[in-house]
């Protein structure tokens, strides 16, 4: 009796909920109706996974499906400042719009959501996490963490550092230089942009050690190149990075 009437007020709750307080998918609209749905529906999520292509074993840039995995032809040219690099999908649809509802809408919530696809698609990847021993985000410029409210990049690395019982190495790596934004720049501007934007800090904490960056997107890959190269002048073993989209 006493199931049956708490059922009946819950289901009553619900029904109130969605009379009173309606909630709609911010990418299609639809009503949030589900228990447990937020900001984006169960549809609309399940469109953001994995891009099932073959991906360069090294950098983990996506080829067209069909091709035999191999490394590309940048990272047969030169020793890559990057050990290993692997992310979810390409930076573009349902990811996209998720990433940026996430960063600059403020639903933190969604980050929580993408660490946690990150964990279950990419955490049983021996090749990226064999001997990672900590976890380290990509910082933001402290205006920059302050404007937006938080970092997206330390939200995904917690919940990964959680997944993967690793230790997270937090304000180790500090972004010094606020440089402008990246998106409007080629290449290899952003390259230049980047360069002494960083700065490692409490270096025997990185001393030795197989150290995994975290990020949201990979575009060009210099901000992570350089943040790799920072982290190897502390004393790193090895840099490796994760992300959720490539562009
Ligand atoms: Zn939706
Ligand atoms: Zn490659």
């Amino acid at each position: 009796m006493k199931l049956i009437s708490r059922r009946l007020l819950s289901s009553w709750g619900k029904t109130a909920e969605l009379l009173f307080f309606p909630s709609f998918c911010e990418l299609c609209r639809a009503l949030l109706e589900e228990p447990g749905e937020k900001v984006v529906c169960r549809r609309c999520r399940e469109k953001v996974r994995r891009l099932a292509a073959p991906f360069c074993p090294c950098c983990g840039g996506f080829f067209e499906v069909g091709v035999e995995p191999h490394l590309c032809q940048t990272c047969l040219g030169k020793e890559p400042l990057l050990a290993r690099h692997r992310s979810l999908a390409r930076y573009e649809g349902h990811v996209k719009e998720v990433i940026l509802l996430f960063k600059f809408r403020g639903f933190k919530i969604l980050g929580d959501w993408l660490g946690d696809l990150l964990a279950d698609n990419l955490g049983n990847d021996d090749d990226l996490w064999e001997g990672v021993e900590a976890l380290v985000p990509v910082p933001l410029h402290p205006r920059k963490e302050r404007a937006r409210g938080f970092n997206q990049a330390q939200i995904l690395a917690r919940r990964l550092a959680k997944h993967k019982s690793l230790s997270l190495l937090e304000r180790r790596l500090i972004k010094v230089v606020n440089v402008p934004a990246q998106t409007s720049l080629e290449a290899e501007e952003r390259e230049n942009n980047v360069r002494g934007a960083f700065r490692a800090r409490k270096a025997k904490d990185l001393k030795g050690k197989t150290i995994l960056l975290v990020d949201d997107v990979y575009t060009t890959g210099s901000t992570l190149r350089e943040c790799s190269l920072v982290l190897r002048k502390a004393g790193a073993r090895e840099v490796r990075a994760v992300t959720v989209a490539q562009a």
